[in-house]
């Protein structure tokens, strides 16, 4: 099993490291900036030797040079993306594989936040890497990609084994939350989630990674099939996909 290290970065961003403890290899998923990352490597004497980009956007690369230079680690990222990535060693497609010590890691395209944004899947950790795709009780913004697109990218992870461990990119949480119930309103699991989100936070503690058995009870965008979300946004007969949409747009002006 891979050890597991949430590392806040910026204002609301996270990174995180995976960790074979039998070989020693490691790896950051995203690197918003490259103090937090060095001094959580440092703080165990981890040699980080792999670095895993899931998208475009600075908040998830503008560190990615400087953590290179100074830990000599490989760059990996999307194959799509590679002409707006910093340099990479290995480019990466839907499909391909990558071994972090025991573990092989998927990737998965989960497009629609962005065009190429990928996601990793580790399923013997059971850990899910998803940065702006799936995020908790949300899902990233519609900058490139469509609904359809981030529709079906989602569909993708919502059928992974219930335990995975959901971890996204940004502390957005208790927004997103507080937007769910504008259409859930009575779920339960929903309102637990909320007050739970709410004391991780006044603790100051991140309300990330959460299972996908709670993101499937609980986040709008995994739940546009159900009677209840279609009766909430006013279509009832519509198609999941248009529902979904309906979500995301209204979330845009929320
Ligand atoms: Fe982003
Ligand atoms: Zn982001």
């Amino acid at each position: 099993m891979l050890d597991l290290v949430t590392i806040p970065c910026l204002a609301d961003n996270y990174a995180y490291l995976i960790h074979d403890p039998a070989t020693g290899q490691t790896a950051v998923i995203d690197v918003p900036e490259p103090g937090p990352i060095l001094a959580a490597l440092s703080a165990r004497q981890w040699q980080l030797s792999h670095i895993l980009i899931t998208h475009h956007h600075d908040d998830h690369i503008q560190g990615v040079d400087t953590l290179r230079e100074r830990t000599k680690a490989q760059v990996l990222g999307a194959a799509a993306d590679a002409h707006r990535l910093p340099r990479l060693d290995i480019a990466l497609a839907e499909g391909d594989s990558l071994r972090i010590g025991a573990e092989t890691g998927a990737v998965i395209d989960v497009s629609g936040h962005t065009l190429g944004h990928i996601a990793f899947h580790f399923p013997q950790s059971r850990l899910l890497f998803t940065a702006d795709s799936l995020m908790a009780g949300g899902c990233g913004r519609l900058f490139e990609g469509t609904a359809r697109q981030m529709h079906a990218s989602l569909q993708k992870l919502a059928v992974l084994p219930p335990e995975t461990l959901v971890c996204s990119g940004h502390e957005y949480t208790a927004s997103n939350l507080r937007f769910a119930l504008t259409l859930e309103p009575d779920n339960s699991q929903l309102i637990s989630r909320v007050a739970e989100v709410a004391e991780k936070r006044a603790q100051g503690r991140p309300t990330v990674p959460a299972t996908l058995a709670v993101e499937l009870a609980t986040n709008p965008y995994l739940r546009a099939h159900l009677p209840a979300l279609k009766t909430a946004v006013g279509l009832p007969d519509a198609e999941d996909v248009v529902v979904f949409a309906e979500i995301r747009s209204r979330k845009d002006k929320f």
